[in-house]
């Protein structure tokens, strides 16, 4: 099983300086690169390849020791790699028949990200073991950074990244091998109905994840935005401006994550068998509907900003609560969404008229009523367990 584990890196000035200095590096190369596929391509109609560009690199580094040369050959391949990438799926779109942005040129802190491919190239993954306290991570031109490692790190070392967040710097490893920890059966099964107002229902009737904090965070964020957008360019105070917005979306993208990881433990834990709705599929019907199907809370009505944030959580979620599946040994199931949150659980009528606000469900037929999503979320669970019999029957 493939795992990634992040920790924050605890550099010196000295090495935050390098550190530094090693984004701006491949911030350049991957802007460079792609200012030569763009002549090219306009210019003569040719494509670049990766295999061309990696050539290129050689040389680039042999005529400058001191600066692109300071840095592993491997990690820097990783980022054309990572261009090549950004253009497979403009050719890819482009073969679909959209029309997409061609690949961008990475701004300042728009390039936060270093990867190197392979653990012991260019860098070694606890350099120092015999410290007798401490984990360190070596990167070549950088040296060893110390790690914040606050859980054991498990499997095989396969790739190391070094990601920048705000003023953080992170160390990320992706790891193979790791053993799976199966968790002992319960005998429960469940569905989950991912929402606004909690970021999960379940079909027990359980609301997992109250995202009130990061609703606010989120409306301090969007404050934050509306006010560097009246900053001068250039100005001191939208460079603190700018700051603010970046220390907010980390706190954002923090207080995500740990509200998922607590609601995908308490659910892995607790069942068997979990039933969703699948993502792809819903996102489909909201893109096409515009908006969720029925908007009522204050939270739903809030800034596109705000809203589109709440939103990137169910993915995030959903990846998050696959991963500890997976490990745990549980079973998750994805479920057409369609019709879920109009059906009513106990006689089965149909009707968008069962769902007047977003938090209430009055069935038109039998005057059954419930929470909403505790509704959809029983919905769910038996559009799960149909499926699973359908393949096991198979
Ligand atoms: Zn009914």
């Amino acid at each position: 099983m493939r795992r990634s584990f992040k920790f924050p890196l605890r550099p010196t000035v000295h090495q935050q300086v390098a550190l530094t200095a090693c984004l701006d590096d491949h911030r350049a190369l991957y802007n460079a690169a792609l200012e030569h596929r763009r002549t090219a391509y306009r210019m003569a109609g040719v494509s670049i390849t990766y295999g061309v560009q990696s050539a290129d690199l050689k040389h680039i580094r042999a005529d400058d020791a001191d600066g692109q040369g300071r840095w592993s050959f491997s990690c820097r391949q990783a980022t054309l790699r990572r261009l090549d990438k950004a253009f497979a799926a403009f050719f890819a779109r482009v073969k679909a028949g959209r029309t997409p942005g061609f690949p961008r040129f990475k701004g300042k802190g728009w390039f936060d990200t270093v990867t190197w491919p392979k653990d012991g190239d260019g860098c070694r993954w606890d350099s120092q073991p015999e410290h007798p306290s401490a984990t360190f991570v070596r990167l070549q031109g950088i040296g060893h950074v110390r790690v914040h490692r606050h859980r054991p790190v498990r499997g095989t070392v396969k790739t190391v990244s070094v990601k920048r967040e705000g003023h953080r710097w992170y160390v990320i490893l992706s790891c193979d091998d790791v053993p799976a920890e199966p968790l002992p059966s319960t005998g429960a099964v469940v569905g989950i109905d991912l929402g606004v107002a909690s970021l999960v229902t379940t079909s027990d009737g359980d609301h997992l994840d109250n995202p009130r904090h990061l609703s606010a965070s989120a409306d301090r964020l969007a404050a934050a935005q509306r006010d560097l957008a009246r900053k001068k360019r250039g100005s001191a105070r939208r460079r603190k401006a700018v700051a603010r917005v970046a220390a907010l979306h980390g706190k954002v993208r923090r207080q995500r994550l740990d509200g998922a990881h607590k609601a995908a433990l308490q659910l892995v834990g607790d069942y068997d068998v979990i039933a969703h709705e699948d993502l792809r599929i819903a996102n489909m019907t909201r893109s096409a509907s515009g908006t969720v199907e029925t908007p009522g809370t204050n939270v739903a009505q809030k800034s596109g900003l705000n809203r589109s944030i709440l939103d990137a959580g169910w993915g995030v979620f959903l990846t998050i609560l696959a991963d500890k599946a997976e490990s745990a040994g549980r079973e998750l199931i994805a479920v057409n969404p369609r019709n879920t949150s109009r059906t009513c659980a106990a006689c089965g009528h149909v009707a968008k008229e069962n769902r007047l606000t977003q938090a209430e469900f009055h069935c038109q037929r039998c005057a059954h009523t419930a929470h909403a999503d505790v509704n959809a979320a029983i919905n769910i669970m038996r559009a799960g367990l149909a499926l699973r019999d359908v393949t096991q029957a198979a």
